[in-house]
């Protein structure tokens, strides 16, 4: 993992917009049947991902869906978030099922093949989760020679994408979400996780008997992603998030819910 972070490219806002002026068609959710007048603003997520979204009782709640609400007011939209498997988020997006996905998502050039990005509005870097008192006590023990630890990961996360990379698809087990990589470690099913270290530090402080190993790391970029034709969108989605950004929403939301260290 540590090599690939090391080289993993942090792509440049240039990158990140590339129009193409195609008129779009996403004619689905332009009706909110609530509410007449107001279109709808679907979001795509995967909401198991504290604390940027995750649910409170029927709720999906978390810094993801406070600046969805807030962007949607500003557009005059109506938003709807959808919960689906992160996995099928950027395809979703892409094909116009959705407007947009926003869940704690890196923006990697992968990614930017099937989608744009907006500007980013937070950041994150993968960590490794062990139970306490694990033989794993330093990222480079999976590296060792002959080492065969088995590696808990969400299915198509940047976090996978680098285990894969690094230790082969035989010692890397994907899971629909991160919960169920975690719960995964509690069976004793994989000997640890590697994920977003916000949803870490949650996971370790909801479970018992888990710790976060001191990890090097390279600073991801979390942005929203929208269909390539849709450039309208997501340049109304970026002036309403940078006005958001600019008069300080975005930190107060992310304050509330990261305490600061
Ligand atoms: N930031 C990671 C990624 O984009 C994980 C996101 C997530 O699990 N929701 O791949």
């Amino acid at each position: 993992m540590k090599k690939t972070m090391k080289t993993l490219l942090v792509v440049s806002l240039a990158l990140m917009m590339m129009f193409s002026f195609t008129a779009c068609s996403n004619d689905e959710t332009t009706q909110n049947p609530e509410n007449g007048d107001q279109e709808v603003l679907t979001m795509a997520t995967n909401a198991y991902f504290p604390p940027y979204e995750y649910y409170d009782g029927e709720n999906i709640v978390g810094i993801d869906a406070e600046i969805a609400a807030k962007i949607a007011e500003k557009l005059g939209m109506q938003l709807e978030i959808v919960d689906i498997e992160f996995d099928s988020i950027v395809t979703g997006v892409a094909t116009g099922k959705y407007d947009m996905g926003m869940a704690g998502m890196t923006i990697t050039e992968d990614r930017l093949e099937n989608v744009n990005f907006t500007d980013s509005y937070a950041t994150g870097y993968q960590v490794v989760i062990v139970p306490e008192g694990s033989d794993i006590t330093s990222p480079d023990d999976l590296y060792a020679e002959g080492a065969s630890q088995v590696v808990g990961v969400q299915l198509a996360t940047t976090g996978d994408i680098y285990a894969s990379e690094d230790f082969g698809a035989d010692r890397v087990q994907q899971y629909n979400s991160g919960n169920d990589a975690v719960e995964a470690l509690k069976a004793g099913k994989v000997d640890c996780v590697i994920i977003d270290n916000e949803p870490a530090k949650y996971y370790v402080e909801a479970n018992e008997g888990l710790t976060i190993l001191p990890t090097e790391f390279v600073v991801e970029d979390y942005s929203i992603c929208v269909a390539k034709e849709n450039t309208e969108l997501l340049e109304k989605i970026n002036t309403a998030l940078n006005e958001l950004i600019e008069d300080g929403t975005v930190q107060e939301i992310i304050d509330k819910y990261i305490a600061a260290e």
